[in-house]
């Protein structure tokens, strides 16, 4: 195993009601303080916001009847997992990453068993986060290339934009339903995978998104964080 890098990289957008990207009709997200060092001699504030509102994962019961709460998923499915980050810089907004042309070429040259390893989508969009260009287009994932992925054993796709599916696509909402479908986990609007690319067309890393663990609910907003280990 080559070790190149414990150093961990932030993967998550800072929550900023100022500067912040939400889907349409989303809760706003609002941090207030009620009790102030100055005032009360201790700070203290109050949260809103949805349940994907940032960097946040989305568990199967966000498009599944019945499917596992986000207080339900595992740690070993969000902590520790080693990943494939995908250069797909050169797609457009609106454009469709597929199978053939973005994804198979690359995952092979690889030679590693694909079997439980995560998929993150780097595309540079969250160069856009809190900007118009972020929410109205983007590069999405087909969904038959998410059924390729989950043939091959990869049930958690990341993405550094809003969704894996285009907003108000004539697809709907294909991945979700194919990737929740299938019991695996997308965590939405990663931050600087480019520090975890560096460079590279495809780059073997390690990845954390840690959920709170948010009874009966359909997702959670994450720390995200990445870094490099390994290869065997
Ligand atoms: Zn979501």
């Amino acid at each position: 195993m080559a070790l190149t890098s414990t150093n961990k990289i932030d993967l998550t957008h800072l929550l900023d009601p100022d500067n912040i990207s939400l889907y349409p009709d989303d809760p706003a997200f609002k941090c207030c303080p009620i009790a102030t060092v100055s005032n009360d001699s201790y700070s203290v504030h109050s949260l809103s916001l949805g349940s994907h509102t940032g960097t946040h994962i989305d568990a199967p019961s966000h498009f599944i009847e019945g499917g596992i709460t986000i207080d339900e998923v595992p740690l070993e499915q969000t902590t520790d997992r080693k990943a494939i980050a995908v250069d797909l810089t050169y797609k457009k907004g609106g454009e469709k990453i597929t199978w053939e042309e973005d994804l198979a070429d690359k995952l092979a040259a690889l030679s590693v068993n694909l079997e439980g390893l995560v998929l993150l989508l780097y595309t540079g969009w969250s160069k856009y986060w809190g900007t118009p260009t972020y929410t109205e287009s983007y590069p999405f994932l087909d969904r038959r290339a998410a059924e390729q992925l989950l043939f091959r054993g990869i049930k958690t796709i990341g993405m550094d934009t809003l969704s894996p599916d285009q907003i108000d696509g004539p697809e709907g909402y294909g991945v979700h339903n194919s990737i929740l479908g299938a019991g695996g986990l997308l965590v939405e609007n990663l931050n600087n995978l480019s520090a975890l690319v560096e460079g590279e067309t495809v780059a073997e890393v390690m990845v954390s998104f840690v959920p709170l663990s948010l009874k009966g609910c359909d997702g959670s907003p994450v720390r995200a964080f990445g870094w490099k280990v390994w290869k065997d």
